[in-house]
């Protein structure tokens, strides 16, 4: 169902506020455990979506991309955290900057609209014109530098970060916001609260992050996520509370969502230790190679060094139907069609989707299988879907059963008055 038919707005939204909390699941906001006071306030009083369907793989970049363009993988060409290399010996680098999304953005149709925009720690966002107050996630691979001076050249406009650390936040550094920390939502939360107070953006994006700490390290029950998640929901009450102190919160619509949810796993499988004992791909990266499984959220995908290369995939798929039982049962095979119809990025030959219990990992030497516990999300089939609310103006209070990822850029867009 298409998210516009309920939410016919009651007043037009002057501003939008749009926070994800990465890995937010229904159950954090529903369950009476969970310490998110605001998030059940928002539920009860907004617009709760409870399943947000997400494109593959349900990972961060490619997630937050979609948000923010109603656009699958194939369409905004952001398709995973960090793009495959093609066995390229090269630093992980991310999808890091925004002139790589190939689809307009809603901080472009705002920016052309006349409207200012900002945005805190959105994925994909560096260097994005058409954001007007922007501190990005971005960072260097020098993990010994200091990480937030190194972002200041990125940010806009230049000095908005020492602007922020003087006026709002306090000086950061990885004491007072490492990523995964608590005190990292909260300062975010206060540069949010500042930029909203001096300079008023039409439209805001923020990315909080510290519930995907926890749930990756110790899965979808722990005493961690527990204190994550009080943490990411008192950052959105910290903005609901300024909005009221300020006088904006019967102009302002708050949308909370998440980029995707989480399943616990206790195993770990790793399809590329079959091709590299087939000798289809080099023990290390940057050796000879005819085949490599990506795996990036919890898909592995399938890569062949040249494009239609059958005589590959045939070995590929007889490889997989020859392997002991016990390993076959871990996973799937997702044909291209699939991948074609739900937007992954076209180049790959089929994919393998492991069951629930199962992460998929890019080892290329040791054991297929191994004993792991943890949390992971990236699935095709949905298991890991996310949940959304929208509180605040233009919305009609109520509950909607689900709708698609790429329905929530229409939808802003719409409650903002741009076509
Ligand atoms: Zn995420």
């Amino acid at each position: 169902m298409a998210l516009v038919a309920m939410a016919a707005p009651l007043e037009q939204p002057h501003y939008v506020i749009l926070i994800t909390i990465d890995g937010m699941r229904a159950e954090m906001v529903d369950d009476p455990l969970m310490p998110s006071p605001f998030l059940k306030m928002m539920s009860r009083d907004g617009l709760r979506i409870q399943r947000v369907t997400g494109i593959p793989p349900a990972e961060t970049y490619p997630s937050h991309t979609t948000i923010v363009t109603g656009a699958t993988p194939a369409q905004h060409h952001i398709y995973y955290n960090r793009p495959f290399m093609w066995n390229q010996d090269v630093p992980r680098i991310s999808y890091w900057y925004a002139d790589s999304i190939a689809v307009p953005t809603i901080w472009q149709r705002a920016h052309e609209a006349g409207m200012k925009t900002a945005s805190l720690f959105w994925p994909v966002s560096t260097g994005s014109p058409y954001i007007d107050y922007n501190v990005p996630e971005f960072w260097s691979l020098d993990y010994s530098c200091d990480q937030m001076e190194y972002i200041k050249p990125w940010c806009a406009p230049l000095g908005i970060l020492d602007e922020l650390e003087q006026n709002a936040c306090g000086k950061l550094n990885t004491i007072t916001y490492q990523a995964g920390s608590l005190q990292r939502d909260g300062r975010t939360a206060a540069m949010a609260n500042y930029l909203m107070n001096h300079y008023q953006p039409r439209l805001m994006t923020i990315h909080l992050i510290t519930t995907d700490y926890s749930q990756h390290a110790l899965g979808t029950h722990s005493q961690e996520l527990l204190q994550d998640m009080a943490s990411c929901d008192h950052a959105v009450g910290t903005i609901i509370e300024n909005l009221r102190l300020t006088g904006r919160m019967d102009s302002t619509l708050v949308v909370v969502c998440g980029d995707h949810g989480f399943c616990d796993y206790y195993q770990t499988l790793s399809p590329n230790v079959w091709l590299t004992r087939a000798g289809l791909l080099s023990e290390q990266p940057g050796g000879d190679w005819k085949a490599c499984f990506y795996s990036s959220g919890n898909t592995s995908f399938l890569y062949l060094r040249k494009a239609g290369d059958n005589k590959t995939l045939r070995r590929v798929r007889q490889l997989l139907a020859n392997l002991p039982a016990n390993e076959r049962a871990l996973f799937r095979v997702v044909e291209k069609d699939e991948l074609t119809a739900k937007g992954a990025d076209p180049a790959v030959a089929l994919a393998l989707e492991p069951v629930v219990g199962v992460s998929v990992t890019n080892n290329r030497t040791g054991e297929v299988v191994e004993q792991k516990r943890g949390g992971t999300h990236g699935f095709i089939s949905g298991q890991d879907i996310t949940t959304l609310i929208a509180y605040g103006a233009g919305v009609t209070p109520g509950h909607q059963d689900s709708i698609a990822q790429t329905a929530i850029a229409p939808w802003l867009l719409q409650l903002l008055g741009i076509k």
